[in-house]
């Protein structure tokens, strides 16, 4: 029976010899050939709920759409020129820091990058490109290119009702590019993206990802067969969609999905849930040609020492998210770092191009509840609304601490280390991990959640360097993997789109100084403790936004929440003593 279920599990390693050979499409061949087989059955009407369940969780589907942002009212440009005077520049291609530079960018490309002298020198003004340009002012700040986020969702009602609210986080934080995982419902998720990339909205570039069987014109067609799969590829891709975001598919579906995306040219990323990882994980997955996996799923089943599935607790049911979210961190110890299936999996995925994109920021929740329930940003620029939302409650998707314990928090800081570990691992292979957020769940707010997680890969062991160029060369070679065209943003160099990020404060040293809120440091010259940083202009296709009014924005529209509620302050249960 265990040897069965093994064989049925699409691929897995082959644990004979001192090489373990990956056996993917002949257990999915395997699959095929014995499909009238009881055990098949079972995982058919499993595979059947899964595909449910990934439509339904998390899902803006399930939620209403938002109200699509207003017609663009900020931002400054394209220009004819402008120039950038005086920078210092970290180029996103892993280059370290230089200055001063001016840069030009003529209408939404640049077109020169020029060195205009020595630190702690006078500018050589003969050096210096001419205008006539609009000038930004940039000496002592810091010029990255755009950042990039490969998972996100906009807003929708209830939790945040405007779509306006995450754009402007997103981009009052860097972010130039999301990768809409999806951004919401199929037809919105077009006509958004449309918009934004056009520029009639103030959004950041977006890239369009769907789910197998999403899409009115579709019919709700359910995605059981190869062909099935495939045709569904082939229209999604008629309709405008750009990438595909999967679930733990059975295999033949998932061949089908692969196989038709890349003759497409589309992208595709996958969350590989536990309600179908046992047929299809990473190691799996990455055979049949993923692009990328985000999140965490699927990974530590590729290579646990002692276990074919998660060895759950007997009264485990995965739709109490207390239970889904706690026994997640469990696996910690089922993988042993630097093992031999650690590393034969890691190369694996190094061999198939994969993409990590594990969105840390995402659970961070559930390694310190205290402090993401505090964190600065909240009472400014959370909506009520999106508070209610991540507030514990049986139904909503993440709100599940319902009774969050020391032990629960201990296995996501032991989870956490092994996690890190294998990225970082990945990255000094050579392997593309990408930060991104997954926000608007678990007290993960959009924009600041960007910021949390670039802070997270450093603690995964990335110098900042390799986070920037991670964020923003490493994305956008994701981006442009299936389709096999050269990058055109993500570094600052001649020719690429004027998509970048100017801030005050030096990023190398302290990420923290980007978040919207700003970082709190003392004056020692007069003794008091100030806020400073934040981002101060993003340019997105030759467009320059105001971070700092963009934010205003935001505030105003958590304000206006506020008093139609007729509240202060964001709801907290309150402690009294002596009752
Ligand atoms: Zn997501």
């Amino acid at each position: 029976m265990r040897h069965a279920s093994r064989a049925l599990r699409g691929a897995r390693w082959r644990a004979s010899g001192p090489e373990r050979r990956f056996h993917g499409l002949r257990a999915c061949a395997a699959l095929t050939f014995t499909s009238n087989h009881p055990l098949i059955m079972r995982t058919t009407f499993g595979l059947v709920a899964a595909a449910l369940t990934v439509g339904a969780w998390a899902s803006p589907l399930v939620a209403q759409d938002a109200n699509p942002a207003p017609n663009r009212r900020e931002g400054e440009g394209p220009f004819d020129k402008l120039i950038i005077r005086g920078a210092t520049l970290i180029d996103g291609a892993g280059g370290p820091p230089r200055g001063p530079v001016d840069i030009v960018i003529e209408k939404n490309r640049i077109s020169q990058v020029v060195d205009v002298g020595f630190p702690n020198l006078p500018i050589d003004q003969s050096r210096r490109p001419k205008g006539p340009a609009r000038e930004i002012q940039a000496e002592g700040m810091y010029v990255m290119p755009g950042f990039i986020d490969l998972h996100v969702h906009t807003c929708g009602k209830p939790k945040a009702p405007d779509a306006e609210y995450c754009y402007k986080l997103w981009l009052a934080h860097g972010v130039t590019t999301v990768r809409g995982v999806p951004l919401g419902g199929f037809e919105w998720s077009l006509s958004e993206t449309k918009r934004a990339n056009a520029n009639e909205i103030t959004a950041p570039r977006m890239v369009n990802c769907q789910r197998p069987g999403s899409g009115r014109g579709w019919g709700a067609k359910p995605i059981l067969t190869e062909e099935d799969a495939r045709a569904w590829t082939r229209w999604a891709k008629e309709q405008g969609v750009d990438c595909l975001k999967v679930g733990a598919h059975d295999p033949n579906v998932m061949r089908g999905l692969m196989d038709e995306a890349k003759k497409l040219g589309m992208g595709s990323t996958a969350h590989l849930q536990q309600l179908g990882v046992g047929n299809m994980n990473a190691a799996d997955a990455a055979t049949l040609g993923l692009g990328a996996v985000t999140h965490f799923y699927g990974i530590f089943e590729s290579m646990y020492e002692n276990n074919d599935i998660q060895p759950y607790p007997d009264t485990y049911n995965y739709n109490d998210e207390q239970w889904r979210f706690g026994q997640v961190a469990r696996q910690w110890n089922l993988v042993k770092p630097g093992s031999e299936k650690w590393n034969a999996f890691l190369k694996h995925l190094k061999a198939n191009n994969v993409t990590l994109d594990p969105t840390m920021t995402t659970y961070m929740s559930g390694r310190d509840l205290m402090k993401r329930r505090n964190a600065d940003w909240h009472e400014q620029f959370t909506l009520p609304s999106l508070w209610d939302f991540y507030t514990p409650n049986r139904e909503n998707h993440g709100a599940y601490f319902f009774n969050w314990t020391t032990w629960d928090e201990v296995a996501w800081k032991k989870f956490y280390q092994v996690w890190m570990e294998f990225i970082q691992d990945y990255k000094n292979m050579g392997g593309r991990v990408t930060p991104s957020t997954d926000a608007g769940f678990i007290y993960n707010t959009y924009g600041f959640s960007y910021i949390e997680e670039l802070e997270n890969f450093q603690e995964a062991g990335f110098h900042p360097l390799e986070v920037i160029r991670s964020a923003t060369q490493h994305a956008a070679e994701e981006l442009n993997k299936a389709n096999g065209k050269p990058i055109d943003m993500g570094i600052v160099r001649t020719g690429m789109l004027a998509d970048l990020v100017i801030a005050p404060e030096n990023p190398v040293a302290n990420f923290k100084t980007l978040y919207g809120s700003g970082f709190q440091r003392l004056n020692d010259k007069t003794g008091k403790v100030e806020r400073v940083g934040g981002v101060r202009y993003t340019i997105k296709d030759g467009i320059v936004y105001d971070a700092k009014k963009l934010l205003a924005d935001v505030a105003a529209m958590v304000d206006k929440q506020k008093k139609e509620r007729g509240i202060s302050k964001l709801p907290v249960a309150a402690f009294v003593p002596n009752q």
